[in-house]
């Protein structure tokens, strides 16, 4: 690792007079007083059109905590298979496929190996890996499999398996997820992604996936991780059928358990894309996407009302980059990394690129006017000094995906 250098501080003011909006003000107060929000002073946040005042206060939330610097990671995505017993449940779901259905694919381990054989001698620090919940992939196919990439990239963290996958893994073994969580951790696992948790309300997720964990169970998956020493993530998905009182209870819980654990490392909040998926069509939605007003509005809230969560992270290839750059100075202090090739946002009719190159992700950040620094799963230091670096101007990004094994 490189030495750690101290990012660079703007002087920290909560300029008051950029809120436009009174009913803003109070919470001007309390945020600027480093004082807890609650769930009327999110509601007023959500109701607002003063999105200016909204990311000023974001701004200072995170200025106070993280200065100018924004972190990035290096990472992979591997998704072994697009395979889900839930396919026909999760409406809002467009990369599953039924076993035998055309498109579906499980990957060998070797495949995944191959795949991942692409960091060798590449800055990748860490292997986020997500599919679906394939009927017979259970403990054999995924321990073995964090084991293998552990052996044959040991500098790389791996960020695995949602809570959804891992009370699937669970059921598959006949064990409970806190036996999946350590036998995992003992292979090699870091730290798990926070995908699964959609909308906790139970009315949502009756519409949007009737057949996944409750909401309730995904967060007893993570306090599980989270005392075994495995940090997660958390995330929202937003943009579909909920409401603000809806995203303010998901929140609310979220903010609960970190409370009580301390093991959420970031909260990501993620866009809904509406192509390709039943919910999309039932909406009347296909070929729209959330708006930069919604997604920005997203980020400054999540960055207020969690104020325990020290990361809020936006993530390029769902918002774009150009949205991700401006989510900067609303409230995120980190970015959706290299990715190399992502697949289940596209799936759903995301247009952005497939992957973004080190340099490209060092100059978008710096281009928005804070201090890059690379980070692995930990949030621990990795590279500040980018002197060196070939940075491209306009992007130097991937369209292509590798051919993918049909099951
Ligand atoms: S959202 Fe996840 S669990 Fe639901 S169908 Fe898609 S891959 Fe399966």
């Amino acid at each position: 690792m490189t030495e750690t250098t101290a990012p660079l501080l703007s002087p920290l003011e909560l300029h008051a007079d950029r809120i436009s909006d009174p009913a803003l003000q109070p919470i001007a107060r309390k945020v600027a007083a480093g004082e807890r929000l609650d769930a009327l002073d999110a509601r007023a946040l959500y109701a607002t059109s003063d999105l200016i005042g909204l990311g000023t206060l974001a701004d200072f939330a995170n200025r106070r905590q993280n200065g100018d610097r924004v972190w990035f990671s290096a990472n992979q995505h591997i998704n072994p298979t697009n395979v889900c017993i839930l396919r026909n449940t999760c409406t809002f779901c467009s990369f599953a496929r039924m076993p035998k259905e055309e498109g579906a694919y499980t990957r060998s381990l070797e495949e995944v190996y191959h795949e991942a054989a692409q960091a060798t001698g590449t800055p990748t620090r860490e292997f986020h890996i997500v599919g679906g919940l394939a009927p017979k992939l259970g403990m054999d196919y995924y321990g073995e499999m964090i084991r293998g990439l552990k052996a044959r990239h040991p500098e790389v963290h791996i960020k695995a398996l949602t809570a959804v996958e891992i009370a699937h893994i669970a059921r598959v073994d006949k064990i409970t997820p806190r036996e999946v969580l350590i036998a995992l951790k003992d292979a090699g696992l870091t730290s798990m992604p926070g995908g699964g948790a959609e909308v906790f309300s139970t009315a949502v997720r009756a519409t949007i996936a009737e057949r996944k964990l409750t909401g309730d169970e995904w967060l007893a998956v993570h306090r599980e991780a989270h005392l075994l020493g495995i940090p997660s993530n958390c995330t929202m998905l937003y943009g579909h059928v909920e409401t603000a009182d809806d995203r303010i209870e998901h929140l609310t819980a979220l903010r609960a358990l970190q409370d009580e654990t301390g093991g959420f490392l970031t909260y990501i909040p993620l866009a809904y894309h509406p192509e390709n998926n039943e919910l999309g069509e039932e909406l009347g939605r296909v070929g729209t996407a959330t708006t930069g007003y919604e997604d920005l509005k997203n980020i400054a809230i999540g960055r207020l009302f969690l104020d325990n969560i020290p990361h809020v992270k936006t993530h390029w290839p769902m918002v774009t980059p150009f949205m991700s750059q401006i989510a900067l100075a609303f409230g995120c202090d980190d970015v959706e990394g290299t990715v190399v090739f992502e697949r289940i946002y596209h799936d759903a009719g995301a247009t952005t690129e497939l992957g973004m190159s080190y340099g490209a992700l060092v100059g978008l950040i710096r281009d928005a006017g804070k201090v890059p620094m690379e980070r692995n799963s930990l949030y621990e230091p990795v590279r500040s000094d980018f002197s060196e670096l070939d940075i491209p101007r306009g992007g130097d990004v991937r369209r292509t995906l590798p051919v993918v094994h049909a099951a």
